[in-house]
Order: C-alpha cells, then sequence, then structure tokens
C-alpha cells in the first residue's frame, strides 16, 4: 500500500514511529523516538540504511517521544534536523514546561536545529512531494506531511486509528479541542488513501478513526475536569514506560515531584498526592492500562 522508497519502522508508544524516506538523492527521517531509546532507534535505522547517509531529520511536532532521540540521531548520522515553525521558540529556548517535559515528568535530550519548516511547504523525501499542513491542536505547532497522488498523510499525533494526542485543559482549552477538531475536519476534506500515524500501524479506515476522535472531543468539550482526569492517566502511564515500574508506596512521593500533578490536583480535584495517586492507580488498573503486582504499577504493554 505505500510505495517502497517509504519505510514505516512501527515503535510503541513511548517512542513515536519513524518513517524513513530511502530516496534516490537523499534519505529522510520522520520523528527520532524517546531519548532513552535512542540506541534501539540508531540500530533500527542502521537496518534500513545499510551504509547508505541520513540526510535530514523532520520533526512533526516537538513532544518528547518524537525529539527526545534527536540529539543521538544527529550524534550517529551527522544530519541536519528540521522542525516545524511553531516549535522554534520552544526549542530555542529549550522551554521544559511547554516541551511537557520536567513538567509532565518526560525527558529529551537538549537539541539545536538546522532549519524550520512552515505550513504550506513543499518537502521532498523519498522522491516525492510533500505538503506541510498545519495540524494544531494536541501541539499548537505540529505539522502532517501530505502526498496528494499517493493519498498519503503523515499524521503525528493528530490522527491515530483510535484517538489523538492529548489535548491540555487549562487557559484556551477549548480553543485547543476546537483547533484539534479542525485538524480532523483538514483531515476529512483530504480524503487519505492511507494514513501512517506517530503510534501504531498505517491504517485505511480513516473515517471511522476520525468519528472516534470527534466522538471523544465532545465529550471532553463538555467537561474539562474529565479532560484534566484523562490527561492526568495519559502522563502516568507515559512515565511507567519510561521508568519501567513504580512502586505504589513512593508514588505520591512521585507525584509531587512532577509539578503537572499538583497544578492539576489544585485546579480541580484537592486531592492531594495520596488520594489523587489512589484514584489515577484504580482507573488505570480498571481499563487495563496498568498492571499491580508485589506493591509495584507496570504498564500493561511494556515497550
Ligand atoms: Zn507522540
Amino acid at each position: 500500500m505505500l510505495p517502497p522508497s517509504i519505510k514505516v519502522i512501527v515503535r510503541d508508544w513511548l517512542n513515536a514511529n519513524h518513517v524513513l524516506f530511502l530516496g534516490p538523492d537523499e534519505n529522510v527521517l520522520v520523528d527520532a523516538g524517546y531519548v532513552t531509546h535512542a540506541d534501539t532507534t540508531i540500530r533500527l535505522l542502521r537496518e534500513q540504511l545499510g551504509e547508505r547517509a541520513l540526510h535530514r531529520l523532520v520533526n512533526t511536532h516537538c513532544h518528547s517521544d518524537h525529539m527526545g532521540g534527536n540529539a543521538a540521531v544527529r550524534r550517529a548520522f551527522g544530519c541536519p534536523i528540521w522542525i516545524p515553525e511553531g516549535e522554534a521558540p520552544l526549542i530555542e529556548a529549550w522551554d521544559t514546561r511547554a516541551l511537557w517535559i520536567d513538567y509532565a515528568g518526560q525527558r529529551a535530550e537538549r537539541f539545536g536545529f538546522d532549519a524550520i519548516v512552515r505550513p504550506g511547504a513543499v518537502l521532498a523525501m523519498g522522491g516525492l512531494e510533500w505538503e506541510t499542513i498545519a495540524a494544531p491542536g494536541h501541539d499548537m505547532g505540529a505539522v502532517m506531511f501530505w502526498h496528494v497522488g499517493e493519498r498519503i498523510l503523515i499524521s503525528g499525533d493528530a490522527l491515530w486509528q483510535r484517538g489523538f494526542g492529548i489535548v491540555l485543559p487549562g487557559p484556551g482549552w477549548s480553543d485547543r479541542l476546537a483547533a484539534a477538531r479542525a485538524t480532523l475536519e483538514k483531515i476529512r476534506a483530504l480524503d487519505p488513501r492511507i494514513v501512517i500515524p506517530g503510534h501504531g500501524e498505517p491504517f485505511a479506515q480513516v473515517e471511522d478513526a476520525i468519528a472516534v476522535c470527534e466522538s471523544r472531543i465532545e465529550a471532553f468539550e463538555a467537561d474539562e475536569k474529565k479532560l484534566a482526569r484523562y490527561v492526568l492517566k495519559v502522563m502516568l502511564s507515559f512515565a511507567l514506560l519510561d521508568l519501567g515500574s513504580l512502586d505504589e508506596v513512593s508514588l505520591p512521593g512521585y507525584l509531587a515531584g512532577v509539578p503537572l500533578y499538583g497544578d492539576y490536583d489544585r485546579a480541580w480535584f484537592h486531592l492531594g498526592f495520596d488520594e489523587l495517586g489512589r484514584m489515577l492507580v484504580n482507573e488505570l488498573a480498571r481499563s487495563g492500562a496498568i498492571v499491580r503486582s508485589g506493591g509495584r504499577i507496570f504498564p500493561a504493554a511494556p515497550g
């Protein structure tokens, strides 16, 4: 279903997928994965590249699961890094709050960038020309890449087969949800034959995927606290993928050390870290997202 010049290396929820273009003139990578798994990322890329060079790394957006490994990929392959225009000020300042790094208990290695990608720009990747399309919502600076002839969309976290990247509550939340909705409308109008998402396998049932996201957005639009609770659960699940496991006894201390949990508790829940931790663990265990064993919590589907 994909042209032979496009290799999709499907990863997991801690590491974004890698889209590798092996072109006649240059080899280009979209998204670099998480910092602590950078060795795996480099090995997977070398398996595909062989002796060939990597000429460029481009990010769909600058969250840790997509750009955390940028610096390591550049060290390994010597390639320049291109990031979306809207991310440039955050990366330049290494704004660990706006980038959801320290603020959300995530990690990434600081990197510099060599060029910016503007919505509307056409990028040559894999011998094909891709239009850059703004994809605000999950990340207000995110972009997608669209090939009109092949009708292939590289969606980043704007659309997965079952869902989309979290939108934060707090000031501007309804604007962010509206932006996510508008991005889905944009995707619907493009009518892709196939979507290569930031996480999960490429898929063709695009309308079904959009419908799932729209109903979720509708539920969040009606209830900011529901959105806040969902975001906390996603952030804790993500941290568990990074850390491997957490001692339940030390969970309140962990939550106290990551600013997002205290901020959200003060704004919406008023539980304190003991009770907040219990609520999150109970709900995550009930939904099957985590497993409790021997006083520790583990991600249900590690790696
Ligand atoms: Zn992602």
